[in-house]
């Protein structure tokens, strides 16, 4: 039975400067700095530090009633002065939120005086400013803004070099890593933005730092003006959206746009591309990677075969991880997303050219109220996305196999791998295990062999 609503209940996406917020730790001595209330950084603090167990400061220009009636000029310009002074970064990473964008602030304008008013001879951070109203889009929205604002503020034009750009979407820490180990294999020299892969998955600190290590480097960014091309993954995300867009348009660098690379048809993909670029044949080691994956995908056919689930989350997530269930046999019943790119549908038929006869259902700007309706209906064998489907899990006792972003209650979730060969093992033996699991405890008899 469908519940009857007027309104989203429980959206399936989070909030847009949040994304923002991600990429900015993902920069090199960035602060990331909301012009809004600190509620909204209290909001993604708490998101971020739940899901990877390190500390985020986020900044906040610190809205009150009067700045919401006045307009947030001068609170922001005081912000960013205590912000330069108290954490010395090279970059102020600036998402605005809800408030300051309907209340229509002007930030490049209030920028521009701020830089007049307070310049006094000593080097001021860079700005980068990302506009993301979260009235509009999702944090996904937000990521895609913030790299798209990096190298709009960042990139210089150049002689091109023999560097690629890679810019990730929004992967684990986990996947950065490996990524970058990728590269590193195929000799390819390479920008990845962002790279939160040591800033939100680090090693423990003999003394306390303001900013934490790591991230992409401003001098990285620069050159991602003459690289030699730029891979973007996301299946659903548009040249004039993304950061790859703008430097093909802008800076003549040519965009390899590909889904994320989950499953081995992406992946293979990736790899093929990877080959072209560095002129290299893949590595032994991602040869052996991949060997491996298909013997697992024959030995966990029988578990995995003809099984359904609902899989939920990002677009492009929900793309790359629904081409993956029909890979390995699963049928994707319903591929959700509160996102509303306008594309979900559309890569989800050339991912799945028989979706509509299988009776698949693609819906975005979903909730979870809807996603519980479905559920309810379908009885899948399990759902797969964050942790936020955990209430559906409970109530309709289907398991659960937690991927993506945010997973609050599980540890380690920033160490998952999704992506390439080593992420799909991984990925195929949890769905695996979670059915046995499921089987195990609900049979009468239990199983010790399966
Ligand atoms: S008010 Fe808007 S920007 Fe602030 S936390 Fe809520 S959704 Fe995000």
């Amino acid at each position: 039975m469908s519940t009857a609503k007027t309104a989203t209940q429980n959206a399936c996406k989070l909030c847009n400067p949040l994304g923002a917020c991600l990429v900015f730790r993902g920069i090199e001595k960035c602060v990331p700095f909301l012009h809004g209330s600190q509620g909204c950084a209290t909001y993604i603090r708490r998101y971020l530090i739940s899901h990877y167990k390190e500390p985020v400061d986020i900044a906040s220009s610190n809205f009150s009633e009067d700045t919401a009636v006045f307009g947030g000029s001068q609170n922001l310009k005081i912000g960013l002065k205590n912000v330069t002074k108290q954490y010395k970064p090279a970059v102020i990473g600036l998402a605005t939120t809800c408030l300051s964008e309907t209340i229509g602030d002007d930030v490049p304008m209030i920028l521009r005086e701020y830089v007049n008013e307070f310049k006094n001879g000593s080097p001021m951070p860079i700005m980068i400013h990302a506009s993301t109203p979260s009235y509009q889009g999702s944090h996904i929205d937000g990521f895609h803004a913030a790299v798209r604002a990096s190298v709009q503020t960042l990139a210089e034009r150049g002689i091109a070099n023999e560097h690629v750009n890679i810019f990730p979407n929004m992967v684990s820490p986990a996947d950065m890593r490996y990524l970058k180990e990728i590269f590193k294999e195929f000799g390819l020299p390479f920008v990845m933005l962002p790279d939160y892969s040591q800033t939100l998955d680090g090693g423990p600190w003999g003394e306390y730092h303001r900013i934490p290590p790591g991230g992409t480097p401003v001098s990285e960014i620069v050159k991602t003006g003459f690289a030699k091309a730029s891979i973007e993954f996301g299946a659903t995300l548009e040249n004039d959206k993304g950061a790859a867009g703008f430097l093909e348009e802008k800076l003549g660098v040519p965009r390899r746009k590909l889904g994320l690379p989950i499953g081995i048809k992406e992946s293979d993909r990736f790899f093929a591309l990877l080959e072209e670029l560095s002129g290299k044949s893949l590595p032994e080691k991602y040869e052996d990677e991949r060997r491996r994956l298909v013997d697992a995908y024959a030995d966990g056919h029988k578990y995995v075969f003809e099984k359904r689930a609902i899989v939920y989350g990002e677009e492009d997530f929900v793309v790359s991880i629904a081409q993956f269930l029909r890979e390995i046999g699963v049928i994707p019943v319903v591929c959700a997303s509160g996102g509303k790119s306008g594309f979900l549908k559309k890569r989800i038929k050339e991912a799945i050219p028989d979706y509509e006869e299988m009776e698949i259902f693609v819906r975005d700007g979903i909730d979870f109220m809807d996603i519980s309706d479905e559920a309810a209906r379908l009885s899948p064998d399990f759902l797969i996305g964050s942790s936020k489907g955990y209430s559906i899990s409970r109530k309709l006792n289907i398991p659960l196999v937690r991927i993506g972003f945010p997973i609050h209650d599980r540890f380690g979730g920033q160490r998952l791998h999704h992506i390439g060969y080593k992420g799909t093992q991984e990925l195929f033996d949890r769905i695996a295990n979670t059915i046995i699991e499921y089987r195990q405890s609900t049979s009468p008899v239990g199983y010790t062999y399966m």
